[in-house]
């Protein structure tokens, strides 16, 4: 999950503008206004990359959101290669 303010800081940091960000990384078919859903597809999140070691790192580890920051990315990690579906899947709170 990523709230609004997240979406300015981050796009800030990748140098795009908060639009760009949206259509490049939120998942559309998220309904939610207060936070979104980052995009995910075969490869995991779509800010899980490949490193240097051969290992999958966070391209926006510096920034990124609070609630990936309980965890190192990888693509053993689940939230990552489901970019954070299982949030949505399992949010208490329903989309916001
Ligand atoms: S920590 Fe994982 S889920 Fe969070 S932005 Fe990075 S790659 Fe995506």
């Amino acid at each position: 999950m990523v709230t609004p303010a997240e979406v300015d800081a981050i796009a800030a940091k990748l140098g795009i503008s908060h639009q760009d960000f949206m259509d490049l990384y939120v998942d559309p078919d998220w309904p939610g206004t207060r936070y979104f859903l980052l995009r995910h597809g075969q490869d995991g999140c779509v800010f899980l990359v490949p490193g240097g070691t051969g290992e999958y790192v966070c391209r926006i580890h510096d920034h990124k959101p609070v609630i990936c920051r309980q965890w190192a990315a990888s693509k053993q990690k689940t939230e990552c290669r489901a970019g954070l579906d299982r949030e949505r899947l399992g949010h208490a709170h329903g989309p916001g």
